[in-house]
């Protein structure tokens, strides 16, 4: 397998002097297997050197499965200056999770306007299939994809493709979960011992990979500031990295403040965060054609059927909302219903309870800090009951403290969202809370 790195910035390109070494074009990252099936991991400005080396030294027509992690700027902004769009012959089968309300083919387009750009997406000669990716494994161009979402302000999946006994995972953007990432008393360094269950199934995608190309965008210094921006710091992602035993890590989707210099410091100090856990994982920042090939011996998984409808794709949930703040409620509902749910609400635990006992609710989505009962009174009613037991439960809370998320996870919580939330989130969350549940029955 074959990995190119064409673009590591991150938020906007940033040529110039001081991004000489790293780059300075927003994320690409070429993977290439020993079958030659080309994938294109996001289609940052780094895209356009991309397309060109292509046309030149690539037999033609070209064919390749572009995955985009998600759709903000950084990571489309290169797909109308990527030649081989153009070229009739060629094809190419483009990727990536279905936004909160447009279609992929929708979302590119407006940035094709011919107020913005000279050729509009249906005038592209190659052929162009669109599909929208779920959570869950995909069969695609005959390497088993898995798609998981991530923590960012926008619908945003990660992917891992498993090749020639090769596993690799590009997981742009992304924040931690929680900002403590171990659990009080427990050894650190252990996947036991995360504290939030999101971190800990983020560091299950991950276990045991050969290649993790991971976003650090800040220093756990600038981080307070950049809360819910959606992005991670390099000390988190090399903790969790070497928890889950990752063999080689590529630090990425670099902050365009952070220059040269800064970037060969970062890579020290996650170098040294590494020696300190006494983990052999090869940790480094990734650079603009920084280039390397992977192999291994080892058995690797058989293709499994593909996955690809999304369990809540086009399907309508019928979510209640358990929360004693009104403002919570009606925010909520406009973000579920306008994902085509069937929204109720319950504006404390008690009525709420009893909602759950007459509609039947397939997610609830549930505030903890209430007057009694509060929500970790309401969640523990509803696992010892089996008739609600396997109801997926989003926990929604204010509170900032280990105790309540250690409870909430503990008392069978599927996940938990901080307020305050974006929109996106919160659409993000409610689908792979369902879809995890739906898997795990
Ligand atoms: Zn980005
Ligand atoms: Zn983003």
């Amino acid at each position: 397998m074959l990995l190119r790195f064409w673009g590591t910035r991150g938020s906007i390109a940033t040529p110039g002097p001081g991004t000489n070494k790293f780059g300075g074009n927003t994320s690409c990252v070429e993977v290439v297997t020993n079958s030659g099936a080309r994938f294109i991991l996001d289609c940052g400005t780094g895209a356009r050197a991309l397309g060109g080396y292509l046309m030149s030294h690539e037999p033609k027509p070209l064919e390749a499965h572009i995955l985009l992690s998600h759709t903000h700027w950084d990571h489309i902004q290169g797909f109308p200056f990527f030649a081989p769009v153009f070229v009739p012959g060629n094809r190419f089968v483009l990727c990536g999770p279905h936004g909160c309300h447009r279609s992929l083919p929708e979302v590119l387009s407006g940035q094709m306007e011919y107020t913005y750009f000279p050729v509009e997406l249906g005038q592209l000669g190659a052929q162009m299939i669109y599909q929208d990716l779920a959570e869950g494994v995909h069969e695609l161009a005959g390497v088993r994809v898995t798609a998981q979402f991530l923590n960012h302000p926008a619908v945003t999946l990660g992917y891992k493709l498993e090749a020639d006994g090769v596993s690799l995972l590009y997981l742009c953007d992304h924040e931690p979960f929680w900002e403590k990432l171990w659990r009080s008393e427990a050894e650190p360094g252990k996947l036991d011992s995360i504290l939030h269950g999101g971190d800990r199934h983020h560091a299950a995608f991950m276990e045991n990979a050969d290649v993790v190309i991971h976003d650090a965008q800040y220093t756990p210094e600038e981080y307070p500031a950049k809360r819910n921006w959606g992005h991670s710091t390099y000390s988190y992602v090399t903790q969790i990295a070497a928890a889950a035993n990752v063999k080689r890590l590529f630090l990425t989707h670099h902050d365009p403040t952070h220059d040269d210099d800064f970037l060969w410091a970062t890579e020290e100090k996650a170098r040294r965060i590494v020696q300190s856990l006494e983990s052999p994982m090869y940790v480094s920042c990734a650079y603009e054609g920084c280039e390397e090939r992977f192999e291994n011996t080892a058995p690797h998984h058989e293709l499994v059927e593909t996955q690809i409808s999304d369990p809540i794709c086009g399907c309508s949930l019928r979510i209640l909302i358990v929360d004693d703040d009104e403002d919570i409620r009606v925010l909520a509902r406009k973000v579920l219903t306008q994902g085509g749910h069937r929204v109720s609400e319950a504006a404390d635990g008690t009525e709420g309870l009893r909602m759950i006992e007459n509609r039947k609710p397939e997610l609830i989505i549930l505030d903890l800090n209430m007057p009694p009962p509060d929500g970790i009174e309401v969640l523990k009613i509803l696992r010892s009951k089996p008739e609600t037991a396997s109801i997926p439960v989003l926990v929604l809370t204010a509170r900032g403290d280990e105790d309540s998320t250690r409870t909430s996870f503990e008392l069978g919580a599927t996940d938990f969202l901080n307020k305050p939330f974006t929109q996106p989130q919160l659409d993000a969350r409610v689908r792979s809370c369902f879809a995890r549940a739906a898997r795990a029955q």
